[in-house]
């Protein structure tokens, strides 16, 4: 007797990130649930409706991509992606001062396509004007919506946070079990210490996790910490009423923002202090190691900061600095600086790339009870790229061979199926 909507995904291995690879396996799935994973002969095959074979795949949980920017997917043709920082961050003032609502939706549906197509089945994403958050639900693909928020102006504080909550109450009839809202104060040069305390205030009241950019330029390292460098004639004001000495991540700490439900982005420029306050608040590093190299602004202290025991996951970035979505590429990036900078920056085995853009990402937004990795009760969030020839080393193959999926699941539900699939 076949049970309607119960389905098996059968493949060449299976990469369930938090167990062992396993070799023809198969992922059992009803209605939106894992609700079970081993290998495909120990599967009741006589009850399920559709079966899926992919025999020379590598199916996995759908990739977590903890940090984009999909509102700026059509800066790409724009913008200049591998210069200094400071120059880009002009560039892209002027292109998101230009950007309309429309513009910021199209853009993020274009990357939410990319996004599919590499097998990201959940994002952080970071939201200028919301459009992002729409064209997430519309496309029904899982995440959390960080709002972007930016105030260079006490007097401005009080405006900008009353647009925030307005914000956060149209988007309240729309969360659902994909879709979570949090606040992303934009950076420490962006936004006053008054109106990062109330941002926090705000989290702290509505229980919404943090997302900061932080540390990610020696730029603003000189502003944040001794009020100098070019953005003093930018930014003159914003940090008026901030002490002067702290590093960004330091001052982070002195506004109390750096807690387990943080999530920074970058964290490039951070010396032996920085790195110790990271370990000790248990915060979440999201590192963009591509983007970080196209804008010039160094190499993260990966080493020292696994060593000291900093939670490291791993993300894209978004289209206006990388030349792709994909988790796999930035990877495989981060193999390449590992021997290009082999004192600072580690060689880590394959499976411990691929957790910290599964499991480790999942868990920087705090959805790693739901998805991350294939386990029984796991919403159903997959992957499967095709191999071409006989895999020994499900890893090896993964990581240097595959490029787009041949199918990528979300919620039980295909987005993206390749033409061989019934
Ligand atoms: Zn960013």
């Amino acid at each position: 007797m076949k049970e309607h909507g119960l389905t098996l995904l059968r493949a060449g291995w299976l990469l369930p990130i938090s167990a062992p690879p396993i070799q023809d396996g198969a992922v059992l799935v009803r209605g939106d649930r894992i609700i079970a994973v081993g290998k495909f002969r120990e599967m009741p095959t006589e009850t399920v409706s559709v079966l899926l074979e992919f025999p020379d795949g590598i199916l996995m949980p759908g990739f977590v991509n903890p940090h984009t920017h999909l509102e700026n997917t059509l800066f790409a043709n724009k913008i200049k992606r591998d210069q200094p920082f400071d120059k880009w961050l002009l560039q892209m003032v002027r292109l998101v001062r230009s950007q309309s609502f429309d513009d910021a939706f199209a853009s993020s549906m274009e990357g939410v396509k990319e996004l599919v197509k590499f097998g990201v089945t959940c994002v952080g994403e970071f939201s200028r004007l919301g459009a992002s958050f729409i064209a997430l639900r519309e496309a029904k693909l899982r995440g959390v919506v960080f709002k972007e928020f930016i105030c260079l102006d006490d007097g401005e504080a009080e405006r900008q946070l009353v647009e925030l909550k307005n914000w956060l109450e149209t988007v309240e009839p729309d969360r659902d079990s994909l879709l979570n809202v949090a606040l992303g104060p934009h950076a420490p040069y962006t936004v006053t210490p008054l109106a990062f305390k109330k941002v926090l205030e705000l989290a702290e009241k509505q229980n919404l996790r943090l997302c900061i950019h932080a540390g990610e330029s020696p730029f603003e390292r000189k502003f944040v910490e001794q009020r100098e460098g070019i953005w003093r004639w930018w930014l003159g004001g914003v940090l008026r009423n901030a002490p002067l000495g702290l590093s960004p991540i330091r001052y982070l700490d002195w506004l109390g923002v750096l807690k387990p439900e943080t999530l920074l982005v970058h964290c490039v420029q951070v010396d032996d202090a920085d790195i110790a306050v990271l370990a000790e608040r248990k915060v979440w590093v999201a590192h963009c190691p591509r983007s970080n190299a196209n804008l010039k602004v160094g190499t993260m202290p990966l080493t020292k900061m696994l060593a000291e025991g900093v939670n490291v996951c791993l993300a894209t970035d978004g289209l206006a600095s990388v030349d792709s979505l994909s988790p796999l590429d930035e990877i495989r990036f981060a193999i390449k600086l590992a021997q290009e900078h082999p004192k600072i920056y580690p060689s880590l085995p394959p499976n411990r790339w691929l957790r910290m853009v599964t499991l480790d990402a999942a868990a920087a937004l705090g959805v790693d009870k739901f998805v991350g990795s294939l386990e029984q009760g796991k919403q159903a969030d997959i992957a499967v790229f095709r191999t071409s020839s006989k895999v020994k080393e499900p890893f090896e193959a993964l990581l240097f061979g595959a490029k787009e999926t041949a199918l990528t699941m979300i919620a039980g539900k295909v987005l993206k199926g390749d033409s061989e699939l019934p």
